[in-house]
């Protein structure tokens, strides 16, 4: 053939630049399962289904628009297992004059597959990624000189480049942010009836790739039957309408409340559809926009969302590509405690982790504050090595691409990366999840206290955390408060506190690996 154009389980964009030139007389589409993608590290059952039922749903379309397409199923008996072996087997039996690529989401991957393509001696045509709003270099540019990194410029940029929630030269309502009206929680009372999410039953396709996983990765974590995402463009959409429609108003105010048995609240699931490429981030945003202008939802609420989206989302695939390869080996704060084995059961008397952990392990999400304030403080109190925490957020959501997981786990949970994408560490003590959530009602432990039996580990963890790491905090204005509180902490209560914590990391087991 004249082109071989590769599609990889993440880049399933019909509009897609790889597809510019295309033409369906003498080019050919290559898209290969590999067990590789599902084991490097020990990914959830479900995150394998969203990858593989997403791309045979991708290829059954390229199909009927009449696409020549070379898909190498799992099971095939001569698949061999890596991408860049598959690659290599499929050059040898098509011939390509050149292969087309759009960037890869992964480093790993890129340079698997440029390696591969340099051996065979053929030429990669590599494209930029139109999915996104912005690309790396402009934020490399944007990067340049700058001694301190923050979302809120580069988000600033992007607003009126894309004149997105604009009024001319200045922010929609006068304010660039409403941070300050989006961290309600839900009160002693509850919340009010939640909404049901939309419920995407499985169909032929992804029911075989479910019965698949069952077989080829019997001992992966994490449980299927729940699963119901959405896996072709049509259903992203529809998932985009519902949450607009029933959800986005109450996105803002709500946005890092939990509550107990109750996984997605007003959140819009939508994450693991964007970063397979099944809807477009304009898309998203624009329907959200839309919403605050015909008076369905607040601008606190559209202004928030959009911020994920525009902000976050461009703004840490920035640091990732501008940072890597030696981003995924930074350890700032020296961790190296090995990962508690709950984190795979879910089994421990502490009921925010219990909740959390169980919930992921069975729906395969959970949302920012949960990721963030419950196993990512959690592991960083602790002081667990960042390489495995990362390892653990790779493996265990439907939405983990590591362009975006990796600076959110080892860079803005852990803190390892030295303050490239948090100012400060995020620590706090078990009063934070109190405060927003119904968790501690249900556990035997008591935020209040930071030592005792009844003592919370959160608690305890906290002041043992800023103690061990007060040379190396003192420098940073943002954390003077949190220090001047522990330099209050008497003597005997900061020893019975270490004391304590000691206890805790001894009972602890470690992860399986
Ligand atoms: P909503 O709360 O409805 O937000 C809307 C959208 O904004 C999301 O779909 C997502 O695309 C984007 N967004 C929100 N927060 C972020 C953020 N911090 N960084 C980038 N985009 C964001 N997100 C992933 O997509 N994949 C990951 O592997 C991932 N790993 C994470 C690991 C940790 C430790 C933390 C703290 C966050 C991680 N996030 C990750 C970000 C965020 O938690 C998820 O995007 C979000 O929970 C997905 O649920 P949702 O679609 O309902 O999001
Ligand atoms: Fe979590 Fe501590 Fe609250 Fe228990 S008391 S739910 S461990 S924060």
């Amino acid at each position: 053939c004249r082109h071989l154009v590769l599609v990889l389980g993440d880049q399933l964009n019909a509009a897609s630049s790889a597809f510019d030139d295309f033409d369906r007389e003498h080019d050919l589409v290559w898209m290969a399962e590999v067990a590789e993608e599902a084991t490097h590290v020990w990914t959830h059952k479900a995150r394998i289904v969203m990858f593989l039922a997403s791309m045979r749903h991708f290829r059954d379309q390229l199909l009927k628009k009449h696409f020549q397409v070379d898909y190498r199923e799992l099971e095939d008996s001569s698949n061999q297992g890596t991408l860049a072996r598959e690659l290599a087997a499929a050059v040898k039996r098509v011939r390509p004059k050149r292969l087309i690529l759009v960037e890869p989401g992964e480093w790993r991957v890129r340079n698997d597959l440029v390696q591969a393509a340099r051996k065979m001696n053929i030429e990669l045509e590599l494209r930029p990624d139109n999915h996104f709003l912005s690309t790396p270099e402009e934020f490399a540019q944007h990067a340049q000189g700058r001694k301190q990194l923050r979302l809120e410029y580069f988000y600033r940029e992007l607003r009126r480049k894309h004149d997105i929630l604009m009024d001319g030269n200045t922010p929609e309502g006068g304010k660039w942010n409403y941070d300050a009206e989006n961290r309600a929680s839900f009160g002693k009372a509850g919340p009010k009836k939640l909404p049901k999410t939309k419920h995407f039953r499985p169909d032929a396709t992804t029911t075989a790739v479910m019965e698949l996983v069952e077989r080829e990765f019997p001992d992966h974590p994490g449980d299927l039957e729940h699963f119901d995402w959405p896996v072709t463009p049509k259903q992203a959409r529809q998932a985009l309408d519902d949450f607009v429609e029933h959800r986005l108003a109450d996105f803002g105010q709500y946005q890092d409340a939990m509550w107990s048995d109750e996984p997605y609240l007003y959140h819009s699931r939508l994450s693991a559809s964007l970063n397979l490429k099944l809807i477009s981030p304009r898309e998203v945003i624009d329907e959200a926009v839309i919403a605050y202008r015909s008076g369905k939802a607040p601008l606190n609420s559209v202004e928030g969302f959009v911020r994920q989206i525009l902000g976050w989302r461009e703004y840490v695939r920035g640091i990732y590509w501008l940072f890597m390869p030696e981003y995924l080996d930074r350890n700032e704060l020296n961790a190296s405690q090995p990962m508690p084995a709950f984190y795979w059961s879910g089994e421990t008397d502490m009921h925010c982790l219990s909740q959390t952990i169980s919930q992921t392990l069975d729906f395969g999400y959970a949302h920012h504050i949960q990721r963030l304030m419950v196993t990512g403080l959690f592991a960083l109190l602790l002081g667990v090595t960042p390489k495995q925490v990362h390892e653990w957020y790779l493996a265990v959501y439907v939405d983990a691409v590591e362009w975006v997981e990796l600076p959110n786990s080892l860079g803005m949970s852990q803190f390892a990366d030295g303050g490239v994408m948090a100012s400060k560490p995020y620590v706090a003590t078990g009063k934070y999840i109190q405060r927003m959530s119904n968790y501690c009602q249900s556990c035997q432990f008591n935020p209040a206290e930071a030592t005792g039996e009844t003592a919370c580990p959160f608690t305890t963890l906290y002041w043992e955390f800023l103690s061990r790491h007060k040379k190396r905090l003192q420098g940073n204005n943002r954390m003077s408060m949190q220090l001047k509180n522990l330099e209050r902490k008497p003597k005997a209560e900061l020893n019975a506190i270490r004391k304590r914590a000691q206890a805790l990391r001894n009972t602890f087991g470690a992860d399986r690996k």
